[in-house]
């Protein structure tokens, strides 16, 4: 395939905006070449500015459940841009899109919209402070929640389960009170339980990760979670910007019992625009302003063009809720497919479906956390990436992602790309 238009327009983004992108994972830091600059999607397939043709795994990082330019996505947005892009004034289409998350959600009576997954949960952990009236959060490590000061930590030195900064720029006075445990390792929490003396505002989790790869938490790890937190007085929060609406219908709640005490949203909840939303109890909502003291607020918050893409996609969703067992079931002969294409040379990998999201690994052995997602041959996975994106098929960019099926996304899609995944390990190992 040639990038040269691709290629060229990287140059060009690169003199006038840091890295080229304006999100890092995009600049292909982790895997062979340069990004393919794109031009439109259509359906499954997205076009390059070369004119080159991939099917889409990626779906813009999961909004894209149904696919590009949607028809009924498409033509209700036009309707709503066409009465006005933003009014920063209450609209109907918010308490629509509002009533349907809470018919969904046992946890949710009430939901606040932002403009994005980041805002959605640093709001909710200063609501949980707030309610609580503690400082310390506590996060696991390989769970992404956003770019927000206190969630970009990493592990402190030595024994200290307090997170130190991921980041220059992030104060560690901020991060101190960010602790951070093992995935899937209830003894790691129970560990800044005793360091914290039970003084946690909330326990934030991805319940199934998608930012380390596919890492879904075990049953009895959630339910650990959920004992330890009312033990303790502590608010349990899961962080579904990425599985709700894509695990199943209910995120990680239509397949674990375990219910936590606030939810955050966003992803599919927007259908590609900018959207993210918190909710919780109708009791613990009500500490939010105006209701409440916690200030939260939002110049384009509830956009209803963007509102309308989400209700648009969310009726589309629960009207037809089989849809889950066929994503699950084309996510899983692609995953099967690649895991066979790489043992024909010889290479392990272990793989992981949740309703539409799929992940997988060159490793050979079960991933069960962030380190023994580390453990993957992300050399061998960029030149899978590669080998794979030369034959039109664009996978996510990076090993510590997740892959997407959408309702467009065909069996004879599927086949193409299994078949892709034989010539590419084939070529590697030639
Ligand atoms: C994507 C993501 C976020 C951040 O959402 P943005 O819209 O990118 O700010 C937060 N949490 C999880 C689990 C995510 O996957």
């Amino acid at each position: 395939m040639a990038y040269d238009k691709s290629i060229a327009a990287f140059k060009e983004a690169y003199q006038v905006i840091p890295g080229g992108v304006d999100s890092p994972v995009r600049a292909f830091s982790g895997v062979e070449g340069t990004p393919p600059f794109i031009e439109k999607g259509e359906g499954g397939y997205l076009f390059d500015i070369d004119g080159n043709r991939y099917i889409d795994f990626v779906q813009s990082w999961g909004p894209l459940i149904f696919g590009h330019c949607d028809e009924d996505i498409e033509n209700s947005v036009i309707k709503a841009v066409k009465k006005g892009l933003s009014f920063g004034a209450p609209t109907t289409v918010e308490t629509a899109l509002a009533e349907e998350i809470v018919k969904l959600f046992e946890s949710i009576d009430k939901v606040r919209f932002v403009s994005s997954g980041t805002e959605a949960v640093m709001s909710a952990i200063r609501l949980a402070r707030g309610i609580t009236k503690r400082d310390n959060i506590l996060k696991f490590a390989g769970c992404y929640h956003g770019h927000s000061d206190s969630l970009l930590v990493q592990a402190g030195s030595g024994l200290a389960t307090f997170g130190t900064p991921s980041s220059p720029g992030v104060p560690e006075d901020l991060t101190k009170h960010t602790l951070l445990a093992t995935y899937n390792d209830l003894a790691s929490v129970e560990a800044c339980f005793e360091d914290a003396k039970g003084e946690i505002a909330c326990i934030i989790i991805e319940p199934i990760a998608g930012n380390m790869g596919l890492v879904p938490a075990d049953e009895t790890f959630l339910k650990g979670l959920r004992t330890l937190c009312d033990a303790h007085g502590t608010l349990l929060i899961f962080d579904e910007v990425m599985s709700g609406f894509r695990a199943s219908l209910k995120g990680a709640q239509g397949i674990s019992e375990v219910k936590p005490d606030m939810v955050t949203l966003g992803k599919v909840i927007g259908a590609g625009m900018p959207v993210g939303a918190f909710g919780a109890s109708a009791k613990m909502m009500a500490h939010l302003s105006p209701e409440g003291p916690v200030y939260q607020a939002g110049t384009l918050s509830g956009n209803p063009v963007a509102m309308t893409a989400g209700l648009t996609s969310l009726k589309k969703l629960t009207s037809n809720p089989s849809l889950y067992v066929e994503f699950a079931q084309k996510a899983k002969k692609l995953v099967d497919g690649f895991q066979k294409a790489a043992a024909a040379v010889d290479v392990p990998m272990v793989t992981e479906v949740r309703g539409s999201m799929f992940g997988f690994f060159f490793s050979d052995k079960p991933v069960k956390n962030f380190d023994d997602a580390c453990q993957n041959d992300t050399e061998m996975f960029a030149k899978f990436h590669k080998g794979m994106l030369d034959r039109g098929i664009y996978l996510a960019c990076s090993s510590y992602e997740t892959g997407f099926i959408c309702t467009k996304t065909t069996d004879e899609m599927i086949d193409e790309a299994i078949k892709a995944a034989y010539e590419t390990m084939a070529e590697i190992y030639k």
